[in-house]
């Protein structure tokens, strides 16, 4: 196989990041992501292209996807290959490197794709691929699945993005990279790679061996989930056997449970900045690791990304440089209610339309819509807005509808989670017949481009405190999409109850208060009966006041211009 001779990228300048992650979701044409971490992924990097910070990017080339969503009529999940053409998006590298795997050499080469800004910056990103003729037919694989196969398929992909990466961008020619981000701890390996970089072969005493100063100055860490599954450990002896006991270079000492090889404490461990994703999440990651100092950056959303086309044509209007400032979205106060109306409702229709589409079915324009979709899992309580289904009946009548929207995939082995699907199934049976209840197959980013901006309120019912930040949310107060959600993550920040949205549930101090389902669900429905519907069909022209503070309060800070501008001045310099 030849591979097309390119021109090498241009090097020549520092780089003040380079930025690992184990998925990314730039494009819906690219499902080289799972969800909520990729798609933060791809928009810092559309961000950093933006705000031409000097940056590279490196993940894993995902040809198969995370995977394809199918329901049948019970809403049993099936999942398949979700194959994308990687020549339409991006070029081979003639660079190859190797990593040794099992004593095995892997070679490991990438694709280049450019993420390019109206403002003229760019950032490269480099997709890693082990499908090359010179690999073993199982090496081959190490490249396809994202967050699929066993510990050991685990492992190794994790050395081919941590190991293979950084040689990758050795090889290309990246001399003088300031930071390495690593974009929770799938990427922790390159520590081990860069340390081994600092060997002083005649050292004998493994503390001055390495330089652990000079690589823990490089490193940037940020952690993701309060969720011990979210937090990989491998068993050691395994991670010894698959990288060689000569890649580690230095006792696993500071680990608490020796027999695990963790790669969060990896990442603590060797990083100069920890990030937890939001205020209450850098408290839980504390308490959860204590003894390292957790600063907190709070997510964003890329603007430019999650503005519907309806709403960026109004931002265009009133707000002219919007997205390459999305501060100065607070002052959607001087445009006129009529004109947020219109807007929104040409969204609504949008989403209405991609409904009609995949399902056949038909909404009504005027009746109440909320929207729900993430991942299909148990601390995320799809369900909790059905605990009590004779209320929610009772409170829908022929001139206050409930129309409800609900998408997300349940990783393939999250036996709950597919369980969840199936009983939402079960419940939209059960429904009155002024509720309508569609589940989207296949969720995605366009049919969450869709859904965050078409519906009129966005809701979100974790357990607390497992929601990290969510993101969401954020991407929905760009199109005055109104949040109803637990206080939890981003939305203890975000939430001025009346003001921007409503909250379910209390306002805890603690955060390890865990939230009681029949009590959240019994706010739930008392704001959704007493207030919400209420003021939504009597009183429209505050509802829109709620809109527009959603978007001058949240989306002018909830943006990822403001998180990577914090990650600059607080993290890379
Ligand atoms: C934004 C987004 C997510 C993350 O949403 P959360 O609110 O963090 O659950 C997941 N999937 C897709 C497709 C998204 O666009």
């Amino acid at each position: 196989m030849s591979l097309a001779v390119i021109s090498l990228p241009d090097v020549d300048e520092d780089i003040v990041v380079a930025y690992f992650t184990m998925e990314i979701g730039l494009t819906e044409n690219m499902p080289t992501y799972a969800g909520g971490l990729g798609i933060l992924a791809g928009d810092v990097v559309k961000t950093f292209a933006d705000l031409k910070v000097p940056a590279v990017a490196v993940t894993m080339l995902n040809e198969k996807g995370y995977f394809r969503q199918v329901l049948d009529d019970e809403g049993n999940q099936t999942e398949e290959n979700e194959i994308w053409d990687k020549n339409k998006f991006m070029k081979p590298l003639p660079n190859k490197v190797v990593v040794t795997l099992e004593g095995r050499s892997v070679v490991v080469r990438a694709w280049e794709h450019y993420v390019e800004s109206p403002s003229g910056g760019s950032v490269p990103v480099y997709f890693l691929d082990t499908d090359v003729p010179e690999n073993t037919e199982y090496d081959r694989t190490l490249t396809s699945h994202l967050y699929g196969g066993d510990s050991r398929y685990r492992i190794m992909q994790e050395a081919i993005l941590g190991i293979g990466g950084l040689k990758l961008l050795v090889d290309i020619g990246y001399e003088n990279i300031e930071n390495y981000h690593m974009n929770e701890g799938h990427a922790a390996f390159l520590i081990l790679e860069l340390l081994n970089r600092t060997k002083n072969e005649e050292e004998k005493n493994y503390k001055k061996r390495y330089d652990f100063d000079k690589v823990k100055e490089k490193c940037v860490f940020t952690t993701h989930t309060p969720l011990p599954a979210g937090h990989d450990s491998f068993d050691t002896e395994m991670v010894k056997s698959i990288l060689g006991a000569d890649y580690f270079p230095f006792d696993n000492v500071d680990i608490p449970d020796n027999r695990k090889f963790s790669m969060t404490y990896l990442a603590l461990n060797h990083s100069h900045y920890i990030n937890g994703v939001a205020k209450r999440h850098k408290d839980i990651t504390s308490r959860m690791f204590p003894g390292y100092r957790i600063h907190s950056i709070t997510n964003g959303a890329h603007s430019a990304t999650w503005v519907s086309e309806p709403f960026r044509d109004l931002y265009n209007k009133y707000i002219p440089n919007w997205s390459h400032d999305p501060f100065s979205l607070r002052y959607v106060f001087g445009i006129p209610k009529n004109e947020i109306w219109e807007a929104h409702i040409k969204a609504k229709e949008n989403l209405f339309n991609l409904i009609k589409e995949l399902t056949g079915e038909t909404l009504d324009i005027n009746a109440l819509t909320m929207g729900f979709a993430r991942r299909m899992t148990g601390y995320k309580r799809p369900t909790l807005i059905f605990r009590d289904i004779e209320r929610l009946n009772k409170m829908a009548a022929s001139g206050v509808k409930l129309q409800l929207i609900f998408a997300g995939k349940a990783h393939p082995k999250d036996i709950e989670g597919k369980e969840i699907i199936k009983e939402l199934f079960r419940i939209k049976k059960r429904l009155g017949e002024n509720i309508k209840f569609i589940f989207l197959e296949n969720y995605g980013m366009k049919i969450a481009k869709q859904l965050i901006s078409g519906v009129d309120i966005w809701l979100n019912t974790p357990q607390r405190p497992f929601e990290a930040s969510g993101t969401s949310g954020m991407k929905a107060s760009h199109n005055g999409v109104v949040n109803f959600s637990v206080l939890d993550g981003w939305w203890i920040e975000g939430y001025i109850e009346k003001v921007t949205g409503w909250s379910i549930g209390p306002k805890v101090a603690s955060p390890d208060h865990l939230a009681d389902d029949r009590k959240d669900a019994e706010d739930l429905y008392n704001k959704l009966e007493k207030e919400i519907m209420l003021m939504f069909y009597r009183d429209r022209e505050r509802w829109i006041e709620i809109m527009k503070h959603s978007i001058a309060i949240n989306a002018s800070f909830f943006n990822t211009h403001r998180m990577v501008q914090q990650y600059v001045m607080n993290a890379y310099i």
